[in-house]
């Protein structure tokens, strides 16, 4: 049976921490499910980063290196950078002829973002962030991918997506599928809100085992619980929701926790200990790839190659149906 497709992709900020790692992590659990194609979208980097570009190639080996050293297998997914993949352009311009400017103003992440890159200083009120999921649909629909894993605030994007995908089978033919979510859990940052940069709430992904259990040592706990005696609730416990992710054993935990059989600082020391134990890991992959430079831009350029076959079988059928060909 054929596998269904699935594609994701993920910006070379040169900002990894462990909520970017988390989503890596259900990256290489699809990949032994699904035919995966993964992108660092650079261009996407550039739709609120445009000013200066002299770090790009930097951000963009190393977020490869990140990939491969957590397990991303080269052979079984495919993986490229974006750009290397012209169609992607090509498919997103002819989207953007044909979606109503309303339907990318009322994406709620718009607004909220050229709100906060505004607060920041950011001259952000541009052509390319606002069709910033004009071209995340183009960056789907080219693999005709059948599936997209996307956290709960992304959804209004891939509902955007499968409405232009609506739009192009009535105004031309049905070339693409409708891409569906796969909702993926992600890692809180150590206050329980969404994690990132600009909160200070991140845990980086680099981090020396000092600093993670500095990190850990901050997490929110159950507020409810004061006392060591007092039982506890792990469902709404930070901490917890990082053992979850980090602690074979997390389910002993919720009911050490539930029983008042453990204290939230010996728990926390657990959690550190394992979280250093799967970064010595993965962090010990990552130094030796980074002696072979040669290696990433080898993969790198195979992916592309690869890709690059899926984007040019698409964008014939798309520029035979508008009669482009
Ligand atoms: Fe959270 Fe652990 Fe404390 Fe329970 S024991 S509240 S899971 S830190």
């Amino acid at each position: 049976m054929t596998k269904k497709r699935i594609f994701s992709g993920m910006q070379p900020s040169g900002k990894f921490h462990m909520g970017n790692f988390q989503v890596l992590n259900n990256w290489v659990k699809l990949q032994h499910e699904y035919d995966c194609i993964y992108s660092i979208v650079d261009w996407h980097a550039l739709t609120s980063s445009y000013e200066d570009t002299r770090l790009l190639p930097e951000r963009i080996e190393c977020m490869a290196l990140d990939w491969l050293s957590a397990g991303l297998d080269p052979e079984k997914n495919i993986i490229f950078v974006q750009s290397h993949v012209k169609e992607h352009a090509e498919l997103h311009l002819l989207l953007s002829m044909m979606t109503p400017l309303s339907w990318l103003e009322r994406v709620p992440t718009y607004k909220d973002k050229l709100q906060q890159l505004g607060d920041m200083g950011k001259e952000i009120n541009t052509y390319g962030f606002l069709g910033y999921p004009e071209l995340q649909t183009a960056d789907i629909i080219l693999y005709k991918a059948n599936a997209v894993p996307v956290a709960e605030d992304q959804l209004p994007h891939l509902e955007l997506a499968r409405e232009i995908v609506r739009r192009f089978a009535n105004l031309y033919k049905p070339v693409f599928p409708e891409p569906q979510p796969i909702l993926s859990p992600l890692l809180p940052g150590i206050d329980g809100r969404k994690m990132s940069k600009s909160y200070g709430n991140e845990i980086p992904y680099a981090a020396e085992p000092d600093e993670l259990q500095a990190k850990v040592r901050q997490m929110l706990t159950d507020p409810q619980r004061v006392k060591k005696t007092d039982p506890g609730n792990p469902e709404i416990c930070t901490v917890y929701t990082f053992h979850k992710i980090f602690s074979p054993d997390y389910e002993e935990i919720a009911g050490q926790c539930r029983n008042a059989g453990i204290g939230c600082v010996e728990c926390k020391k657990r959690l550190a200990a394992k979280m250093t134990t799967t970064l010595a890991d993965v962090h010990g992959r990552r130094k030796e790839l980074a002696g072979n430079p040669a290696k990433i831009k080898e993969i790198l350029v195979y992916g592309a190659e690869r890709a690059r076959k899926l984007a040019a079988a698409t964008m014939a059928e798309v520029r035979a149906v508008m009669n482009l060909d």
